[in-house]
């Protein structure tokens, strides 16, 4: 790979290749933008087949990351890290303090956070070599899992979709079709039974769905099933990729509101068939920025307050309200909107007049 080719294609600011001998710590951080703020995102503890493999996951999520800030609102840019190695195996205390005193030497450029196999216990482990790192648990300062906001800001998307298709943001009667009952698909169920939707669940995990069934008299579908099942709402809550071509005409939904990331198979082909198929699409990661928006609250004056987070979370009512909008508007998909909602914001940020102070 030419690293500095990839790198300067999509213009990314600092790739920091962290190793430390005698823990066995091999990470990379990638910090794609801080022209909105410090680049935030999680840390990825996975067992990557090649470096090749690492390298380009880390670029493609520190990017992710600048759109789904810059697109909420958030005065922050967006980085990403890996770690390589399978957590279960390769996780010690001094990997990852070593792994912390690499982020606390970026000086806060990049602030971390958890992410697939990282833990909230990690992050506090973290925290005692640096101060550059959110989602600690709640007794250090923080704000704890961010799924609950997550979840919180999905229902919210959904009642913007509600308003734009039905002309009412209630969901009251709305049948909702749930893919993944995990951290956040639990969690949105509980909101969904208090709105009185309908609610329909798949999930690989049997557990996951006898609760849905007997604790939210929710009705059960194979996994295979969930995405063609006939609803007002298909909210994807497990696995990305699940746009497809094979997918998208199958589904019998008038819109996909869920909180999975890359939900697009093609980013290029799957908003045209969404279009063709008259689907609705509220773009994940605009969609899913609750726990982002939660975990941004850590750092306001004064630090993390609940009901603050919950009142900046339902603001993605607005969001998607707007992105829907300039795709209307503009005749561009709403995945196009997002992208451009984010481009456009930071580059009239960007614009704004450095205004010297003399010293
Ligand atoms: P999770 O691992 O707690 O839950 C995922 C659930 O999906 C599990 O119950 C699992 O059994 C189920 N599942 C796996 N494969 C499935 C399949 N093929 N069909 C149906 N169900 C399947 O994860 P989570 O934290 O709830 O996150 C769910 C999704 O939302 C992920 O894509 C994640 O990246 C995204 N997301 C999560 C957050 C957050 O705050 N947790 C924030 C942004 C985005």
């Amino acid at each position: 790979m030419d690293v500095f080719d990839r790198i300067g294609r999509d213009d990314y600011e600092q790739v920091v290749f962290c190793h430390d001998r005698s823990s066995g710590l091999r990470a990379i951080v990638a910090v794609h933008s801080t022209r909105l703020g410090p680049a935030l995102g999680g840390t990825r503890f996975y067992p990557y087949a090649s470096e090749a493999e690492g390298l380009d996951d880390v670029l493609r999520l520190a990017r992710g990351m600048t759109y789904k800030a810059a697109a909420a609102g958030l005065d922050l840019g967006g980085g990403k890290a890996v770690i390589f190695g399978d957590p279960a195996r390769d996780k010690s205390e001094a990997l990852l303090r070593a792994y912390a005193r690499h982020v606390d030497a970026l000086g806060g450029r990049y602030l971390t956070a958890e992410d697939v196999g990282t833990t909230q216990a990690d992050m506090d482990l973290v925290r005692r070599e640096t101060r550059f790192v959110t989602g600690v648990s709640r007794e250090l300062g923080g704000s704890g899992d961010p799924s609950a906001a997550t979840a919180y800001g999905v229902l919210w998307a959904m009642k913007a979709v509600a308003l734009r298709l039905w002309g009412d943001t209630s969901l009251v009667g709305r049948h909702v079709a749930v893919a993944g009952v995990g951290k956040v698909g639990r969690a949105l169920v509980g909101h969904l039974v208090e709105e009185r939707a309908r609610i329909t669940v798949a999930d690989v995990t049997p557990a996951a769905v006898e609760w849905a069934v007997a604790e939210a008299g929710a009705e059960a579908v194979a996994v295979e099933k969930i995405h063609a099942v006939d609803c007002d709402i298909y909210a994807p809550c497990a696995l990305g990729g699940i746009l497809n071509t094979q997918t998208i005409p199958e589904l019998r939904c008038a819109a996909v509101v869920g909180s999975a990331n890359n939900q697009l198979a093609d980013g290029e082909t799957s908003p045209g068939l969404l279009g063709e198929a008259g689907v609705l699409y509220a773009p994940d990661y605009v969609t899913n920025a609750g726990g982002l928006i939660n975990i941004a609250e850590e750092l306001a004056p004064g630090g993390y307050h609940p009901e603050r987070a919950q009142a900046a979370v339902r603001c993605i009512f607005d969001t998607v309200t707007s992105v829907l909008q300039t795709a209307e508007q503009v005749g561009v998909s709403t995945a196009e909107a997002a992208d451009r909602l984010a481009e456009t914001r930071i580059a009239a940020l960007s614009a704004v007049h450095l205004i010297r102070i003399p010293t």
